[in-house]
């Protein structure tokens, strides 16, 4: 392998960033030519690509977003556009693909390997939605923004003695949402792997009024969605005040944590060396603390693992 190509593609994600800088320092400390693709899949198509040293990735490891642009591209999704991009990944002599992405990107990823190149994908989405993985790069990072928001609003919600809703990111996986809530003290989760009535809401709100709490902090996953419906309901029942807040999207932007760093560091040194080993298909992911690869359509096939533990947690924590 003398040449490998490193996109990201989809939604971004803190620490993308890292997972590139990774991708090109070991790719070269490993003697392979490293290639830039800008704007995911369409890049590939329009022959977008540029070869990347060790001083093109300085100085953005603390930046938010990916220095490669990204992109939703329709025209791969086609055998026609498929073809394009195999047509210029030939010409350019490319041995090995790295993508990083969510798993629409992974489903891109498993027809370039299907088409016979090399490919490997990096988790990069802040939605924490596969499930082969503990982590996604990028999630811890949505995660600490959404706590530093929900801090703020309790402060105004217990002044006011008010009933806050806030809505966080994560599409239909209720993990954003589920490590707020417990890392942000909150009173109630709202998660669409877990059934709720509007009942069961107002009940909860009534008891923490009775033991004396100041506020109610109610966090809502956007896979539920409705947070202004919501508040005006509970406001209806209860009589109490209540306000939603939708954080969206300044949970997908912004300095890395050090936690995103260094796992997107770990993911793309691993993936480099998963395609020198001769592999494809594979996607990089965390278990129990140990860097894994595995393949990606069994991967994709893993059913959504919703943490029961941490949702009783999260129930224990807040009566
Ligand atoms: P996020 O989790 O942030 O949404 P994602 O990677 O899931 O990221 P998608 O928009 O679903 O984002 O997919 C990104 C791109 O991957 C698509 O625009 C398309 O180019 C490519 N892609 C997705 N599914 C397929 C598929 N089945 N075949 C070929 N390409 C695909």
């Amino acid at each position: 392998m003398k040449k490998i190509a490193v996109l990201t593609s989809g939604g971004d994600s803190p620490a993308m960033n890292a997972a590139i800088r990774a991708v090109v320092r070991i790719g070269i400390e490993n003697e392979v030519q490293v290639f830039g693709v800008h704007r995911g899949f369409n890049g590939l198509i329009n022959g977008e690509i540029f070869e990347m040293d060790r001083h093109s990735v300085s100085d953005i490891i603390q930046r938010g977003g990916t220095i490669l642009r990204t992109a939703r591209s329709e025209e791969f999704r086609t055998p026609e556009g498929r073809q394009k991009a195999l047509n210029v990944i030939k010409v350019l002599k490319i041995d090995g693909i790295i993508v990083i992405g969510g798993d629409g990107s992974f489903r891109g990823a498993k027809e370039l390997s299907d088409l016979g190149i090399p490919t490997v994908g990096i988790p990069g989405t802040i939605d924490n939605d596969l499930p082969y993985t503990d982590y996604t790069v990028g999630f811890d990072t949505a995660l600490n923004t959404a706590i530093d928001a929900i801090n703020k609003i309790r402060d105004t919600s217990s002044s006011h003695e008010r009933v806050s809703v806030i809505e966080v990111m994560g599409r239909n996986c209720g993990d954003l949402a589920l490590f707020s809530g417990i890392a942000g003290g909150a009173e109630q989760v709202i998660v669409p792997e877990k059934k709720f009535t509007i009942e069961d809401i107002c009940e909860n709100i009534f008891k923490g009024k009775r033991n004396g709490k100041l506020h109610n902090i109610i966090i809502l996953a956007e896979g539920v969605g409705g947070a202004q419906k919501l508040a005006k309901s509970i406001e209806e029942i209860t009589g109490i005040e209540t306000r939603a807040t939708v954080l969206g999207y300044i949970q997908r932007g912004g300095s890395p944590s050090a936690f995103d760093r260094i796992l997107a560091s770990r993911m793309g040194s691993k993936a480099v060396k998963v395609l020198l080993e001769g592999k494809t298909a594979r996607l990089i992911g965390i278990k129990a603390n140990k860097i894994i690869d595995i393949d990606i359509k069994e991967a994709l096939d893993l059913k959504s693992c919703f943490n029961e533990e941490l949702y009783k947690l999260s129930v224990d924590l807040s009566n």
